[in-house]
């Protein structure tokens, strides 16, 4: 596919449009490391499975331990000869915007890889991950001809220089849910600052990092400073989280998988490790709220991109005298617009889950609830008539205790459980707090001093007021608790891929 379009022409087509561009997609999938794209080592493969239809789209070359000390170890020649951190820093804007560019030029192709390999909505995969994830790429781009470092206030016999340096290698390890858009959160600011990077992107959603290689190379980027190593979590993800000669690893992914590379850091060599892990986020919904305004946030910050998604308002905590008119509204809202269907269909608002095991954990999440006392007030299965895709009704457990199984444990599914409460604010703030995660959080109300007051109170990287959502590259994104630890995204990124080094000059 040579021909490029541009995002508004894309965003015209038809399903018939889509599903020709489809079938005439071809994929590279082997590793890519030093430039070069190569089999693994092992000559072993995963499948690349499409939960559209169960079709397996290619075999992927999986990364095993030799692969991964081969792509760290280019990695390290590209960081220790200098040839991209001693670039000027407009030299190396002018390539990462050559690259945003070019992903933008090839947004069919990456957003086609998306929609088919885990089944987003094709206009999401257009206008969110492939244009949002260039955007970030092109927003580091900007900024790091604009960042200066700092002199200290010494004494007049001194002068104290603190400089922001490249941390090295980075290992940036991602999920699938918004593959492309999480990938260029860690990718911006890494190589921004001058560090070299090996993603391993998850088994679901490999073939547009490979894709991203290739446009990295074609933008100018020096071999070696972008490695991708897909493979199995256990097998590629272990070996660069316990690799000793990987700096930092960014993590984004379950809270599982998170502490298994503090633990894989602490037993090599103590690498610096950046996690951004899952949720269980409120929404707040208080007596004096808009509730038509909240109702349309609360079902599309559950269900969109079929509830796969980390800051996803999965609880919604609503005092009692407001509850019932607040459900039947978003009732109304998510069946006049969630539209299930073919990812492929720029129709469909909800495509299907990524893969057969998470259609049977969130399922087994289905009964769970109704055993733990909830009662199913929208959904409660599968969307059969839908086609042989993983397709899920969204669903609503009303009746939740907060201290049960489904309002506690991240489903990442389409699935919101209903909260009530009858008490005063402390009480909704109480509940809202009352989890494990701390990604994001909602208070729908119209007192600004009660909103005020629950921002401060809400454990959470981030508090929206009457919105829920909301976000761009300029706001730090991350949580507390067990969420995590260093934030993505804004200038503060730039932070969290550098070192500071004082340089202290004796003046005499
Ligand atoms: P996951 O933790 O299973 O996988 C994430 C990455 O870790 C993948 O690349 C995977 O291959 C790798 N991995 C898996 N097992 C591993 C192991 N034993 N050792 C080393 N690496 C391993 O998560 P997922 O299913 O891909 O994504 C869903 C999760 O991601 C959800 O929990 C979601 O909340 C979270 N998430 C968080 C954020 C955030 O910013 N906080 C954003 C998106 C997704």
């Amino acid at each position: 596919m040579n021909t490029h379009h541009t995002i508004e022409e894309l965003l015209t087509r038809s399903h018939d449009d889509w599903r020709k561009a489809a079938a005439q997609l071809t994929y590279e999938t082997r590793l890519f490391i030093d430039g070069v794209f190569t089999d693994a080592e092992s000559g072993e493969t995963f499948a690349s499975v499409s939960p559209r239809d169960q079709a397996v789209l290619a075999q992927v070359s999986a990364a095993g331990p030799d692969d991964v000390d081969r792509a760290v170890r280019s990695a390290r020649a590209a960081f220790d000869d200098g040839r991209w951190r001693d670039l000027d820093p407009r030299e190396r804007k002018r390539v990462l915007l050559r690259w945003a560019d070019l992903i933008l030029a090839h947004a069919e192709e990456l957003a086609l890889l998306d929609t088919l390999e885990m089944g987003k909505p094709i206009t999401e995969s257009v206008r969110i991950d492939v244009v949002k994830a260039a955007e970030t790429l092109a927003w580091y781009a900007e900024a790091i001809d604009k960042t200066y470092d700092e002199i200290a206030p010494t004494p007049q016999h001194a002068l104290a220089l603190i400089t922001r340096e490249p941390l090295g290698v980075i290992g940036a390890v991602v999920p699938w849910n918004y593959a492309l858009l999480i990938a260029s959160w860690k990718l911006g600011p890494a190589l921004a600052t001058g560090n070299s990077v090996v993603l391993k992107p998850a088994e679901q959603t490999s073939l547009g990092a490979l894709l991203l290689a290739r446009l990295a190379t074609e933008a100018g980027l020096p071999d070696g400073v972008f490695n991708v190593v897909p493979g199995r979590g256990e097998v590629a993800g272990q070996a660069l989280g316990r690799h000793p000669d990987v700096d930092k690893i960014a993590f984004t992914g379950s809270a599982e998988v998170a502490r298994l590379f503090q633990v894989y850091a602490g037993e090599s060599n103590g690498k610096q490790v950046a996690v951004e892990a899952g949720g269980k986020s409120p929404q707040l919904v208080l007596a004096d709220a808009d509730l038509a305004a909240a109702a349309s946030a609360v079902a599309w910050g559950i269900f969109y991109n079929a509830g796969q998604t980390c800051n996803a308002g999965s609880r919604l905590v609503v005092h009692a005298s407001v509850k019932d008119r607040l459900l039947a509204e978003i009732v109304k809202v998510t069946e006049a617009t969630f539209k299930i269907g073919d990812p492929l269909d720029p129709q469909t608002v909800m495509g299907p889950v990524v893969d057969t095991a998470q259609l049977d954990k969130i399922l087994g999440y289905l009964t769970l609830g109704q055993q733990e006392g909830a009662t199913v007030a929208l959904g409660g299965g599968r969307a059969t008539t839908a086609g042989s895709g993983n397709f899920l009704q969204p669903t609503i457990l009303d009746g939740v205790a907060n201290d049960s199984r489904v309002a506690q444990e991240e489903i990442f599914g389409p699935v919101l459980s209903v909260i009530t409460f009858d008490g005063d604010v402390d009480e909704g703030l109480r509940i809202a707090n009352a989890t494990d995660f701390g990604l994001v959080a909602s208070v729908w109300t119209r007192d600004i001093t009660v909103a005020h007051k629950a921002a401060r109170a809400l454990r959470a990287g981030t508090v929206w007021i009457n919105t829920f959502d909301a976000s761009d590259v300029i706001t730090p994104f991350g949580g507390f608790k067990a969420t995590g630890a260093g934030r993505d995204k804004s200038l503060h990124a730039l932070d969290a891929y550098t070192a500071l080094k004082t340089t202290w000059i004796d003046l005499g």
